[in-house]
């Protein structure tokens, strides 16, 4: 079968784009331009799939009909393209390309896919969840309707966090709407993911480790850490999954008949940074010797009770894709030997 990821040089869509070729899929990439083109192609003629994998331009994905060449004559489709940053000084700069991009696949794919069976947006948990003040376990049944509320509120004064939330939760909306109004018109059905925050090894084209995505940043910044952080910031807890398990789940969720019509989240688990820094400062040496010292926080915090402010029911994922999720500690080897084998 042949299947449709659209940007393809992303952090997350590489390893979606990787596991297909190597379940024997043929892929079929979008990127922005040429030079994102030559490194998704290069990578993965390297590891020898260079005659199951083609990229195809398709410039912003805002722009209409961006998507109508790149759906014809797949089999299946995972839109993964989306900005995540938390910088945006207007939601309309998130909103546009999560919304339209997203709205832009789906009304291509009802155009001009005709061998189409299953669509797969990426969404987040940033749909699913909002900010409660007290300790709280998500569902597929919730959505993230306070990130809205708080940009209908603030507009341009809202946080760059309640942007990209806000943009996630109107961009799968918009996608479930979608299929609510024309399900009736396609040959497909839609799944969709909702992972938490995404950590774990990075393939995609990086310079250095201080470019990286959003989320892996932000892992590699705390667990290299050269200034001590407040005690607020290494008992702030929020849930993770690794790289290569949301992209199992994006492969599984497209094959697996019962995920249609489902969002299911993927997450594998809740942390506490200083619960990362233990796990780094337990590995039996620093793979980053010499380069990057190991901040170790203050293990003292995690004795007594741990509270874990946001927790999700994987219930769904069991049954529907049953994935073995990689541990806090194979993450944590994964990704800190592969920063030295880059020599960032
Ligand atoms: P990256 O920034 O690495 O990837 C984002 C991808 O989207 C890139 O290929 C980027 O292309 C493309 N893109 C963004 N805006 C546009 C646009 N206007 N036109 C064309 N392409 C665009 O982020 P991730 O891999 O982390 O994110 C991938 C998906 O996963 C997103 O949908 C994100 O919301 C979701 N997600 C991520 C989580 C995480 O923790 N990482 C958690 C939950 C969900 P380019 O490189 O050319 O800019």
């Amino acid at each position: 079968d042949k299947v449709l990821v659209s940007g393809a040089n992303g952090y997350l869509a590489m390893w979606v784009v990787r596991t297909f070729l190597e379940r024997d899929y043929v892929v079929r990439g979008t990127v922005r331009n040429d030079a994102k083109a030559k490194f998704v192609k290069a990578y993965f003629s390297a590891l020898g799939y260079g005659d199951r994998f083609e990229t195809v331009l398709v410039g912003d994905i805002t722009k209409e009909g961006a998507f109508d060449d790149a759906v014809k004559g797949v089999d299946a489709i995972a839109h993964t393209a989306s900005p995540f940053h938390v910088n945006s000084k207007t939601p309309d700069e998130l909103f546009r390309p999560a919304v339209q991009g997203t709205i832009g696949m789906l009304t291509s794919a009802l155009k001009h896919g005709s061998k189409i069976k299953r669509v797969v947006v990426t969404s987040s948990c940033a749909a699913v969840q909002s900010t409660a003040s007290v300790p709280t376990r998500y569902s597929e049944k919730d959505w993230n309707t306070a990130a809205i509320q708080e940009v209908e509120d603030q507009g341009d004064g809202s946080s760059g966090a309640a942007m990209y939330m806000a943009s996630k939760t109107l961009a799968e909306q918009a996608a479930w709407k979608f299929v609510k109004d024309h399900g009736s018109e396609v040959g497909w059905d839609l799944a969709v993911i909702n992972p938490p925050y995404v950590f774990g090894p990075a393939i995609h084209d990086v310079s250095s480790i201080t470019t990286l995505n959003t989320s892996l940043q932000l892992w590699i910044d705390t667990i290299t850490s050269t200034t001590p952080k407040s005690k607020d910031e290494l008992l702030d807890s929020n849930a993770w999954v690794d790289v290569r398990d949301v992209a199992l789940g994006h492969v599984l969720a497209l094959e697996r008949p019962e995920a249609g019509g489902e969002r299911i989240i993927v997450a594998a688990g809740a942390y506490i940074w200083q619960e990362w820094l233990d796990t780094a400062a337990a590995l039996p040496a620093n793979p980053l010797e010499g380069r990057h010292a190991l901040y170790k926080g203050d293990p003292r915090l995690l004795a007594g009770e741990r509270t874990y402010s946001v927790t999700y029911d994987v219930a769904k994922e069991g049954r529907i894709l049953g994935i073995k999720f990689r541990t806090m500690a194979d993450t944590t080897r994964d990704t800190l030997e592969d920063v030295a084998r880059r020599g960032w």
